[in-house]
Parts: structure tokens; sequence; C-alpha cells
């Protein structure tokens, strides 16, 4: 061994008072290769924090993250330069509630034909083919609430993109899910035939706890369960529903999950799923629809997030009928209600209740502004807001120096024309371009 190989060696196993004495070795060269400069030119900028647009701004990314951003300044010498002064830049899209292991559950018959037909492996092919459209609309962080079926292969699609190897967003995952015994699909079949569960049966409350174990001794960063089934109106106009665990067992899920660091999401559609949610102290309130104002007022006084999941309501209500018509209805409503007073809503459409290749997930954006949210407040929730929920707001969520380059470009003012944002254009995640079709 040379010496100028030993001292490599010395320097590579963190020798760090020897950096900063000795000369620049090969090996240190490598390491501190000078990370690729980019400078962005926005005509328009939405940078998530701000009011109002920036006028002519320029971002400069450096590897994987924004150093600078500023007005009408010049680009620094030796960045490669990409010109969106044509364009508007926003901060990536965030969607939280997405199922990339399911392409579409408007019947039953949809559902059950995924989990019987389709394999694990053939499934999780499709995953990685529905995170490439996600980031081609513009959705650079996913959080993917449960995998109906296909076990942890949510954790493998994360990896996958995490590591390079096929391009999707940033994930957070939630693996299985749970209901108690007998409350979730597949349903119906013979008893004489094992057939595959949506979710994961946990009874009891040590039953709830392991789980929770389970679920995160595998990968699961969040823990979902079903709070509520039997969606139905009474007398009262009020969307009730039958509560799934007991609040013993809700509790228990609850507090192992914050005990092991992790948050929880609550499937809740009808007001008893909402009620018995937020009793047992969950995170995030999924879907929501049945929201009375009382509930409406705990959420916001505890905080918890609400993810409405417009698209897919409206998309399959026309093929479920009956209640499911009167649902969206009534969930705008709520969420006028919700605006008032100002509960968190986070941006969260159910991609996969709903086919992937059918619609794009920014429809969800659409939804908010034609239910009362100014244009920037619909952003802001499907990109600061969501950063929060995730905890992730020092890493993502806006466009200034420090964060993720995630970003991306539509052509026109999507304050004046909210479906701007389902024409994406240009799409940069982590610094690395993953589309860009602005002349
Ligand atoms: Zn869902």
């Amino acid at each position: 061994m040379t010496s100028r190989k030993k001292l490599a060696v010395l320097i590579g196993v963190g020798a760090a008072w020897m950096l900063s004495v000795s000369p620049a070795t090969p090996a240190q060269e490598k390491d501190k290769a000078p990370a690729k400069k980019i400078a962005i030119r926005a005509g328009r900028l939405i940078d998530g924090k701000s009011d109002t647009p920036i006028l002519n701004a320029l971002i400069v990314v450096e590897g994987d993250k924004i150093v600078s951003v500023t007005a009408g300044a010049t680009p620094p010498a030796g960045a490669e330069l990409i010109d969106l002064s044509k364009a508007t830049v926003l901060p990536g899209f965030a969607d939280v509630h997405t199922h990339v292991l399911l392409n579409g559950d408007i019947t039953a018959e949809d559902y059950d034909t995924q989990l019987l037909k389709e394999s694990t492996p053939y499934r999780a092919i499709l995953a990685a083919r529905n995170a490439r459209i996600a980031l081609d609309h513009g959705f650079t962080t996913i959080r993917d609430v449960e995998t109906e079926g296909a076990m942890y292969a949510d954790v493998d699609v994360k990896t996958a993109i995490a590591k390079g190897e096929v391009p999707g967003p940033r994930m957070q995952v939630a693996t299985r899910a749970m209901t108690p015994t007998g409350m979730y699909p597949l349903l119906g079949y013979s008893w004489e035939l094992k057939v595959p569960t949506g979710v994961q049966y946990v009874d009891g409350v040590e039953g709830a706890r392991k789980a929770v174990r389970e679920q995160v001794m595998y990968g699961a960063d969040w823990i979902k369960y079903y709070s509520d089934r039997r969606y139905h109106f009474e007398a009262d106009g009020v969307l009730h529903s039958m509560v799934n665990f007991t609040d013993e067992e809700a509790k228990a899920i609850v507090d192992e999950a914050h005990r092991l660091g992790k948050k929880v999401a609550a499937h809740c559609i009808g007001s008893d799923g909402i009620a018995a949610a937020l009793r047992a102290g969950v995170d995030t309130i999924e879907h929501g629809d049945g929201f009375t104002d009382a509930l409406l007022d705990e959420a916001a006084r505890k905080g918890v997030y609400w993810v409405p999941t417009i698209t897919v309501g409206a998309y399959v209500a026309p093929g479920r009928g009956g209640n499911w018509v009167k649902m969206v209805d009534l969930e705008k409503i709520a969420f006028q209600k919700a605006l008032k007073k100002n509960v968190k809503i986070a941006l969260g459409t159910d991609a996969g209740g709903f086919d992937w290749k059918q619609l794009n997930e920014a429809e969800e954006f659409v939804y908010y502004v034609n239910y009362g949210m100014t244009p920037m407040q619909a952003i802001r929730s499907g990109t600061v807001v969501p950063a929060e929920l995730l905890g992730w707001s020092d890493k993502g969520g806006t466009i200034e120096a420090g964060k993720w380059a995630d970003l991306v470009a539509v052509s026109g003012d999507p304050l004046k024309d909210i479906t701007e944002l389902k024409r994406v254009k240009f799409v940069m995640k982590a610094g690395a371009v993953y589309k860009n079709e602005v002349h």
C-alpha cells in the first residue's frame, strides 16, 4: 500500500481532524466532486410561502437541493440554465392519499378481481407504472395509505424509487392497514375457501399493539386503520356509520403507533367513524364525508388534518349509486364549513380507487377551488400543508434555499385558472429533470 493510499484509507474511516490539515487527495476530490449546478429562470414563481407570485425569479439548484431563490438575478457562472421564463413554477405537488397497488375500485368485482387474479409481483409492476404517472403529473411526493392485499409491496416500491431504480415520487407508506376480523373485503366467499383480505385483521388491545409493531417492523411509516363502514343517512340528516374497533382497540393502535414515532391515518366516512377516530387521537381523517359542525370544531381544536379525497368520491358515485351520490353533496357542504373553521385540509385523491390512467390527481385542486378555496389556498393544500402533515416542513413543500429541489411548471397562471395544474409541463425531483415540455 502506498503512503498516499494509506492516507486515503485513514480519511475514509473518518479521521476528521486530518481533513482540516491534509492536502487534498484523489479520494477526497472524488467525494467532493462539485454537485451539478442548475439555474432555473421562472417567469412567475409561486414559492408556497409568499401570498403573491415572484416575477422573473432565479432558482439555483445544486445537487438535490435549492441553494438560492432571487428575483431578477443573473445565473451563476458554470450553471446549466433551464428557461421557464414563459411558465409558472410551483413546488412539487403532494397527494397524501394514494394506493399505488390498486387500479380502480368502483365495484366490488373490480376489487375482488385484482386480489384474486393478479399476483403481488404483477401488482407491484403496475404500482411502479402508477408512481411514474404521479410524477409525470407533478406529484413529487405521495403518502400511500395501504396496499389492498398486496402486503408490504408498497415498501418495495418506495425503496426502488428511493434508490433511483425506477422513477417516482418520494413516498411514505402505510403497508397493510387494519380492521377487526370480517369488516373488510374480500367477503362473501364460501367458508371453505381461503381468500386474501384487503387489510390485516386485528382484534383486541394486545392484537392491536402487536399488529402495529409488526407493520412498523416491515417498514410502515404510517399506521392506517378503518374506523367505520356501512354508511347510511338517519332521520337527523347526518351520515352515520358502524364503528369497527372498540374505543380501547382504536386507542391501543394510536398509542402504540405514537410510542414508536409513527402517525395514524383513519378511514372514516360517517360521523360515528369520525367521532371515534377523533376520540382515539388519530393524526389524519381520510374522506370525512359525514363531518358535522361539532366534529369539524373538534378536528380544528386538535389540529387533526382532513384529507377529503373528493376526486374519488365524485368518480365512484355514479357507478355505486345510492347514498354515494348524496355523500358527494354532503362533503361539499362540510368542506365549506371546514374552510370557515380553519380545519387543516391536505390534498388527497384516493388515486387507485380510480384508475391511475383515467384521471389526473390534480383534479383535486380543481374541486377545492370549486368548493370555495382560493387558488393559492388550494396550491398550499397540495404543497405546504402535506409537507407539514408528513413531518417534512424543513425539507419540502416550498421553493426556498435549503429545501429539496422538487418543482413543477405549468404554461399559464394557475391563480387565474386552477385547471392549469392538470397540465404540468415540467417536473424536477431532487434536482433531476423528469419532464420538460416547456417551449
Ligand atoms: Zn383510500
